[in-house]
């Protein structure tokens, strides 16, 4: 196959190369409400075009890659009292995976239990290109059929206002659980 960045054949859908030389994640911190923090490891516009791929058979791949070199080191990293769930935002699956799902597992450590399933969107309408005011009346409706009194970090792979994020938050606090932080592949603030 060639490399989806380059186009040179590789063994991977993005070569080593290029996983060095593009995908070098930076980590990015944005507070969202008060001294609650999102964080995220590249920027919308560099990995756009690999977003797109959850749409594709290979999207998995994609992700996997992705993962690796930013959810894996920040799960190996992390420490913590006790053990912390890592709950998806929006894993329903498209193509038999789910990009989200892909994304808690890099995170599995001493220190994160990632737990998929559990957090689910009753309105599965897309938000992509709509405005805040079309979101802020079409919410997610999320509903959490996990432990209560956890604490979680809420993961997604994009950020845009933020209002899936906190509405996600807000329905594990229902269920007595403390989001810690949420965590995201890319920052799409502009
Ligand atoms: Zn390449």
């Amino acid at each position: 196959m060639r490399c989806v960045a380059c186009e040179k054949l590789s063994f991977r859908m993005i070569c080593k190369n290029c996983q060095k030389k593009y995908f070098d994640p930076v980590f990015n911190k944005r507070e969202l409400a008060k001294d609650f923090f999102v964080y995220s490891f590249y920027e919308y516009d560099g990995i756009k075009e690999l977003l797109n791929s959850k749409y594709e058979f290979y999207g998995d791949r994609i992700y996997n890659i992705l993962a690796s070199l930013s959810f894996s080191k920040f799960g190996k990293n992390f420490e913590f009292i006790e053990i912390v769930d890592a709950v998806p935002i929006d894993d329903h699956t498209r193509h038999d995976f789910s990009h989200t799902a892909i994304l808690v597992k890099h995170l599995k450590s001493k220190f994160i239990a990632p737990k998929i399933n559990l957090l689910k969107a009753k309105n599965q309408i897309k938000y992509a290109g709509k405005t805040l005011e079309f979101r802020k009346n079409n919410p997610r409706n999320f509903f959490y059929n996990g432990e209560k009194r956890r604490n979680i970090i809420l993961v997604d792979d994009i950020i845009t206002t933020g209002i899936t994020i906190l509405e996600a938050k807000r329905c594990l606090e229902q269920n007595g659980c403390k989001v810690l932080f949420a965590l995201t592949l890319c920052d799409a603030k502009n």
